[in-house]
């Protein structure tokens, strides 16, 4: 009975913390839920970047005294001073009974230390409760405090058999409307989107979220020899733009471009012309980049899974055949050698977005 109520429970804290999506970044989503006498006496997330932690909301909402109850929190709660006061004081002093937790604190160096506290107090702590989809919900901030990387998710859309265009270039619109609304809606959920030079050349695209409530994503720009033109809109439009580049790129331009208010990570790799994206990215977080949107083209794309920087998947598949052998298709590079070493994927989830299949799922990193 009492798992039972335990997973209910947690799901309304990760319900409520999921609310805090996109206005979090650096920082986690958290949510959290008091219970007494098997009935819900408040609850709270954490709504915005340094603003009060999830368990601070929770205990503000209270209907009535929260002593003795229960307190379900989707994230170990915090034992030191960061921008507010240590979580785990408030809720040895609020009298808690019990807390259950669904995953621990993911920085090495604060993980387990809440959960010691709180047992120290005599407060009896339950762990793993939903824990998957607590990490899940954290995937962005867990690599961003492991790995000082950003996470990046690779989303795309294509025909049936495989292709993005039709052999004359043809491209628009192979999805249909309500799965390029909910990539739209991802842009706001993600600090950055990535593009190759090649795709601003021969789209223009503005690279905006068009998400009410969401900021514009960063726009980060492959471009390692500089060949997007100036009057691209990605440049004219209003907004943080990184153009992630090698030093054969021309430097008169380069400085044009800085001059535009454009940001530069240079990263040479063993190519001339071809950027080291894994370099970039260290870059990148230096520049507060914890999380990216990956939108091609293919030649981009390969790159990222060559250097093995694409952490989640996501692609639309639209029933609709083109064929051809000069269509392009989604990856472009020189491809697996081997089906053994062809990108794997783990985790698959799989759902219809109007008449579009959509399949994501994690890589597997070899
Ligand atoms: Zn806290």
């Amino acid at each position: 009975m009492r798992m039972d109520d335990d997973k209910r429970f947690m799901m309304r804290a990760l319900d409520l913390a999921r609310q805090g999506q996109g206005h979090t970044r650096p920082n986690p989503m958290v949510g959290a839920v008091i219970v007494k006498n098997g009935k819900v006496i408040g609850e709270g997330f954490h709504e915005i970047f340094g603003g009060p932690h999830a368990e601070v909301n929770a205990f503000n909402n209270c209907s009535e005294s929260s002593k003795n109850a229960t307190l379900y929190v989707t994230l170990e709660p915090c034992c030191h001073f960061g921008k507010t006061p240590p979580c785990t004081d408030l809720i040895i002093s609020k009298g808690i009974e019990r807390v259950v937790i669904a995953m621990t604190d993911p920085n090495p160096l604060v993980s387990g230390k809440g959960i010691q506290k709180l047992r120290e107090a005599g407060i009896s702590v339950t762990t793993g409760v939903m824990e998957s989809d607590a990490a899940s919900i954290n995937e962005v901030f867990i690599k961003f405090i492991t790995e000082k990387k950003p996470f990046v998710l690779y989303k795309a859309a294509m025909s049936l058999d495989g292709k993005t265009a039709c052999p004359s270039g043809e491209s628009q619109w192979i999805s249909s409307g309500e799965s390029r609304r909910e990539s739209h809606t991802l842009r706001g959920m993600y600090k950055g989107i990535m593009v190759g030079a090649g795709t601003v050349i021969k789209d223009d695209p503005l690279l905006t979220a068009r998400t009410e409530g969401f900021d514009d994503p960063v726009r980060i720009i492959v471009d390692g020899n500089l060949s997007a033109p100036l009057s691209a809109k990605v440049f004219q439009n209003k907004g943080d733009v990184i153009i992630l580049t090698t030093s054969s790129g021309n430097p008169e331009k380069l400085e044009k471009l800085q001059n535009l208010g454009m940001d530069v990570i240079v990263a040479d790799s063993d190519v001339p012309g071809v950027v080291d994206l894994e370099m970039a990215m260290t870059g990148l977080v230096l520049k507060g980049i914890d999380s990216i949107l990956l939108e091609g083209g293919a030649e981009t794309a390969a790159s990222a899974f060559k250097a093995g920087i694409v952490d989640k998947v996501r692609v639309y598949v639209a029933p609709m055949i083109i064929g051809g052998e000069k269509a392009p298709g989604l990856i472009g590079g020189e491809g697996a050698k081997t089906l053994q070493s062809a990108t794997k994927l783990y985790d698959i989830q799989m759902k219809c977005c109007d008449v579009d299949m959509v399949i994501e799922g994690y890589v597997k990193k070899t």
